[in-house]
């Protein structure tokens, strides 16, 4: 399976390449093809016209000697003709008359040309046309009697061709040349494009659970790949977090279950140790029992914790009254402190009770209420908290206030992390996990929580959740 996989990434690494370079001789290849063609066309062309003119030319000087000379030889007229620099191959000039009779023709077999072309050239139309390889002028000339005449003349442009022929071959071949001088650029180039990519593939291979912390290195930092290998590496340092802070949960957990083992096995071996009286083992029950409540609650709270970090986990949402739910937990909290010192206070202007109405999981909520209000009087020596209620546009808003020991700026950050213990507050009861449900509660209630402290002046926690709109209460 392995095999079959790793193959068919190299294909497709295979077909990158290969599709590259295909695709750049394609595109380099098309360009200079129709380069090629259209200097080869005008120049083609050019070679036409100038020869053209050429026949013109020679057509004119021919009968206008014909006529300045009248009544020269043939042989004369030949002569001029041999001597004649400009002559041109096969060339041969044909003059008629009026009636399309020919009264003078330069070779020994006369071009025929269709009576239709003459009376076309006789009404003044110039005449150019191909035969072949045989390039044909008619001109019209008229003389000084006033005759019409027609001059034909044709020849074959074996220079222009031969040079037409020549730019053919070197056109063609560095066509070709360039074409696979441009597939082994492309090719180079899709490798060098592509390199970096597996290089990364390579590193990605070699990063596993072990060594989370080995990061990605690209050759560039700024283009495309180098950004790929940052978010990459953004991504390893993410897990590398999650991975830690599962380390140390699972390390936290075990401690704090381990500790009230231990003070609880302690106290029952020194009971044991010699005979007691009644009193003393009762007392030494009911430490042990304090051990085992610890242990129970810490338990709870991690099981609670799993529960509803768990993406299945179901909550019952309902329509709640947030004042209704802090007295509950008020009256909660006062039945086993009954020290405790909580007041709450609502935003007078309120004028129904509705006002408050939350859709939310009761006992979820309680749990976080109580969280906060408990460390509110806990961290305090006045064992009190200042509650308010509020609400602002579509959220209502809880304060819980207490001038108690604070929070250090140190501590400030982490303590919502999952066991992690203010060192202010170390002497005092707790497990560190109590605020890491709190605010996992508010984000399924899709609330917000924010906490303000002073170290040795006081804490405040906010809580926002989102109000129940009217229509949810209508339908409720
Ligand atoms: P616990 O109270 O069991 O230690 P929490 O998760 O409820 O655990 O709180 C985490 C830490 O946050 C506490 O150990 C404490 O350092 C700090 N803390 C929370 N609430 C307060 C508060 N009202 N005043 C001072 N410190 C607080």
């Amino acid at each position: 399976m392995k095999r079959i996989l790793d193959v068919s990434h190299w294909n497709e690494n295979m077909n990158i390449r290969l599709r590259l370079t295909l695709l750049f001789a394609v595109l380099v290849g098309s360009i200079m093809l129709a380069f090629s063609l259209s200097v080869y066309y005008l120049y083609n062309q050019f070679r036409e016209k100038e020869f053209n003119k050429r026949l013109h030319d020679k057509a004119l000087t021919t009968v206008r000697l014909f006529e300045d000379v009248g009544g020269i030889t043939e042989e004369l007229l030949h002569d001029i003709e041999r001597n004649d620099l400009t002559t041109m191959y096969n060339e041969e000039v044909t003059v008629y008359d009026a009636a399309d009779k020919i009264v003078y023709d330069s070779g020994k077999k006369p071009y025929r040309i269709a009576p239709a072309l003459l009376a076309q050239v006789r009404a003044g139309r110039d005449l150019s046309l191909r035969d072949g390889e045989k390039e044909i002028v008619g001109v019209r000339y008229i003389d000084k009697r006033k005759q019409v005449l027609v001059v034909v003349a044709y020849a074959i442009d074996m220079y222009g061709f031969s040079k037409l022929e020549r730019l053919r071959l070197i056109l063609f071949t560095g066509w070709t040349v360039s074409l696979l001088l441009v597939v082994l650029a492309g090719w180079f180039f899709a490798s060098d494009a592509l390199r970096p990519v597996s290089d990364i593939i390579e590193q990605v291979k070699n990063i596993s659970a072990r060594n989370i912390h080995e990061r990605l290195k690209a050759r560039r930092q700024k283009d495309e790949l180098g950004q790929l290998a940052a978010t990459f590496n953004d991504l390893l340092s993410r897990l590398e977090d999650a991975f830690s802070s599962q380390r140390s949960f699972v390390s936290h957990a075990s401690h704090e279950l381990r500790t009230p083992l231990t003070i609880m096995m302690g106290q029952l071996e020194v009971a044991l140790l010699q005979k007691r009286t009644m009193e003393d083992y009762q007392q030494t029950i009911k430490d042990a029992i304090e051990e085992v409540k610890k242990m129970r609650d810490l338990i709870n709270g991690l099981l609670e914790l799993a529960r509803i970090n768990n993406d299945i986990f179901q909550l019952h949402f309902r329509s709640l009254n947030t004042d209704d739910l802090l007295w509950q937990v008020r009256e909660l909290l006062l039945t086993q402190f009954s020290h405790y010192n909580i007041q709450i206070e609502f935003d007078e202007s309120q004028e129904e009770e509705s006002e408050f109405r939350i859709k939310g999981d009761r006992a979820l909520l309680q749990m976080a209420f109580m969280n906060i209000m408990e460390n509110g009087c806990k961290y305090s020596e006045e064992h009190r908290v200042n509650v308010s209620l509020l609400t602002q546009s579509d959220t209502v808003r809880i304060s819980f206030t207490d001038r108690g020991i604070g929070i250090s700026e140190e501590d400030l950050p982490h303590i919502f992390e999952p066991f992690y213990r203010g060192d202010a507050s170390k002497s005092r009861k707790g497990h560190g996990i109590g605020l890491a449900l709190t605010q996992r509660i508010i984000q399924l209630h899709n609330g917000k929580i924010w906490v303000f402290s002073q170290l040795g002046k006081g804490t405040q926690f906010v809580i926002s959740l989102p109000l129940q709109s009217n229509d949810e209460k209508m339908s409720s």
